[in-house]
C-alpha cells in the first residue's frame, strides 16, 4: 500500500528538482553568454581604440608602420589581452612567435569580411581558445588590420567555479525541497491520521460520538463533516431500528400475555363446553390480532430494506375506491356511521392494487374508528392533471395540532387509551405514508380537534 504522504512528497521532490536544474541550466547559459559578450564588447572597443591611434601614428610619422605598430602598444600596455598590429598577413608588432600564426589567420578572416569588424573565435589560444576582435584601416592604399585578442580561460576558470558551486548547491537544494516537502505533506495530512484514530473508536455503543480536527485545510474538515453527518444519519437509523425493536415486542407482548392467560384459566381446572368456547375465541381473536400485527411489521421490514417489488397494473381508482367503500361499510354501519362514497367516472391509473387497496381502507378503517356513533366519513376520489388524490374526511374526534406530524410515526398513537381500544397498533398511517411515497406521492392530514379530521393521498400519474 503506498502512502500518499510518500508520494506527495516524492512529487513535490520530483517537480522542484526538475525546477532548480532548469534554472541551474538556464541562468549558466545566460550568465556564460553575457561574460563572452562583454568580451567581444570590450575587444571591439579597444580595437577601435588602437586602430584610431595607429592612424594619427602613421600620419605623425609619414607612413613608417612598423615604428607606428610599436609605438601605440607601447602606449596602450594591455593587460590580459593581445594588440596585434598586421599590414595585411604580416605581424607587424605585438602577439609573441607562437601566436604569430593564428593572429595572421584572424587578420586574414577580417580582411576577407566586408564587415569592418568582426569578433572570431581563435582556436589553440591557451586552453579553452581565444576571442578577437579586427578594426581593418587604410592607410594610403595599404591596408592594416588592428586585432584585440584576449584568451577564453579567465572566462572558463570563472563558469568551471560556477559549475562547482551548482554541482554542491543542486543536491543540497533538492535535500531541503524534499524535506520540506515530507514535513509540508505530513503536516497537512496530519487531521487524516487522527481522523482515522478517532474513526476506529466510534462502534454501535457510540454513534453519538463525532469527529474533531480543529483547524485543518478547508477539504479535510469538509471531509470531517461529511462523516459527522454519515454518522448523525447511522445514530438516527440505529435509534430508530431500536426504537422498532422495542415498539415491536412491547406490542407482540400484549396478546401474547392474554392468550397465555386465557389458555392458563382455561386448563386451570375442567370447563364447561361453553367456557372453553368463550377461551377459544378470545384467543382465536387475539392470534388474529397478532397475525394481523406479524403481517403489519413485515411489511414494513420489508420497505425499509426495499425489498418490496410493486405489482404495477393498470387498474380504475375510482372502482377501487368503491369497493373500500363496501368493505368498510358493515364497520361504519354497526358503528351508526354514515360512509359516503364520492368516486363516480372512470380513473384510470397504473399501481399497485394490493397496496392501493390497503391503504384506502386504513385510512377508512382509522375514519371510522374514530368517529362518534352518529357522525359522518367521506371519501372522494379527485383526478388532477398530474396526479390523482383521494381525501377521507370524517366528523370524529380530531387529531390535536402537536400530533399531526407524529401520526405517520411507527407505534404512535395520537390518543393512547382510544387507539388501543379501538384495537390499533399505530401502524396504520406509517403503511399509508409508505405507500403512499412508493407510487410517487405523498399524505397529508389537516385536522381540528373535536371536529374531524381530514387525510388526502396525492399519487402521481405514471
Ligand atoms: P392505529 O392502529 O393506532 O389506529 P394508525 O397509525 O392508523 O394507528 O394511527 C395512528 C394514530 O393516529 C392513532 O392511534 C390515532 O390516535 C390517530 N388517528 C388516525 N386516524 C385518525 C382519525 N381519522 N381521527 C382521529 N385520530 C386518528
Amino acid at each position: 500500500m503506498k502512502s500518499l504522504r510518500v508520494q506527495l512528497a516524492a512529487w513535490y521532490l520530483a517537480f522542484f528538482s526538475a525546477l532548480f536544474l532548469v534554472l541551474c541550466v538556464l541562468l549558466y547559459g545566460a550568465l556564460s553568454g553575457s561574460m563572452q559578450r562583454r568580451l567581444d564588447e570590450t575587444l571591439t572597443s579597444d580595437a577601435g581604440t588602437a586602430a584610431k591611434l595607429l592612424q594619427e601614428e602613421l600620419e605623425e610619422m609619414h607612413g613608417d608602420a612598423q615604428g607606428a605598430a610599436t609605438d601605440i602598444l607601447s602606449e596602450l600596455q594591455p593587460s590580459g589581452q593581445v594588440i596585434a598590429v598586421l599590414e595585411n598577413t604580416t605581424l607587424l608588432a605585438g602577439g609573441t612567435a607562437a601566436q604569430q600564426e593564428q593572429l595572421a589567420l584572424a587578420a586574414r578572416a577580417a580582411l576577407a569580411s566586408s564587415r569592418i569588424e568582426t569578433v572570431e573565435a581563435l582556436p589553440a589560444w591557451g586552453a579553452h581558445g581565444a576571442r578577437a576582435a579586427a578594426h581593418r584601416l587604410s592607410y594610403r592604399n595599404r591596408t592594416f588590420t588592428v586585432l584585440a585578442v584576449e584568451s577564453l580561460d579567465s572566462i572558463a576558470t570563472d563558469l568551471s567555479a560556477l559549475r562547482r558551486m551548482i554541482a554542491v548547491a543542486l543536491p543540497l537544494l533538492i535535500l531541503v525541497a524534499g524535506a520540506g516537502g515530507y514535513v509540508l505533506t505530513r503536516r497537512g495530512l496530519a487531521p487524516l491520521g487522527s481522523m482515522a484514530e478517532q474513526a476506529k473508536r466510534i462502534t454501535s455503543q457510540n454513534l453519538d460520538a463525532r469527529l474533531e480536527i480543529g483547524r485543518a485545510a478547508s477539504e479535510l474538515t469538509l471531509l470531517a463533516a461529511s462523516f459527522n453527518e454519515l454518522l448523525s444519519r447511522l445514530d438516527q437509523s440505529f435509534e430508530a431500528m431500536r426504537r422498532f425493536v422495542q415498539d415491536a415486542s412491547h406490542e407482540l407482548r400484549t396478546p401474547l400475555a392474554v392468550i397465555r392467560g386465557e389458555a392458563d384459566v382455561a386448563l386451570s381446572r375442567d370447563r364447561t363446553a361453553a367456557e372453553y368456547r368463550e377461551s377459544l375465541a378470545t384467543i382465536q381473536q387475539e392470534s388474529q390480532r397478532l397475525s394481523r400485527l406479524v403481517d403489519d411489521l413485515l411489511n414494513l421490514a420489508r420497505a425499509d430494506a426495499g425489498r418490496v417489488q410493486l405489482r404495477m397494473e393498470e387498474l380504475y381508482l375510482n372502482d377501487l375506491v368503491a369497493e373500500c367503500c363496501r368493505s368498510v361499510q358493515p364497520l361504519a354501519a354497526a358503528r351508526q356511521i354514515e360512509l359516503e362514497c364520492r368516486a363516480t367516472g372512470d380513473v384510470p391509473f397504473r399501481g399497485d392494487e394490493m397496496l392501493l387497496r390497503r391503504m384506502v381502507i386504513n385510512l377508512l378503517d382509522n375514519a371510522v374508528r374514530y368517529t362518534q356513533p352518529g357522525g359522518k366519513v367521506c371519501a372522494t376520489l379527485e383526478p388532477q392533471a398530474a396526479d390523482v388524490r383521494i381525501r377521507i374526511a370524517d366528523t370524529g374526534i380530531g387529531i390535536a395540532p402537536e400530533a399531526t406530524e407524529r401520526v405517520f410515526e411507527r407505534f404512535y398513537r395520537a390518543d393512547e387509551s382510544h387507539s388501543r381500544q379501538q384495537d390499533g397498533f399505530g401502524l396504520g398511517l406509517s403503511i399509508v405514508k409508505w405507500i403512499a411515497e412508493s407510487h410517487h406521492g405523498g399524505v397529508e392530514l389537516s385536522s381540528q380537534p373535536g371536529a374531524g379530521s381530514t387525510f388526502t393521498v396525492r399519487l402521481a400519474r405514471q
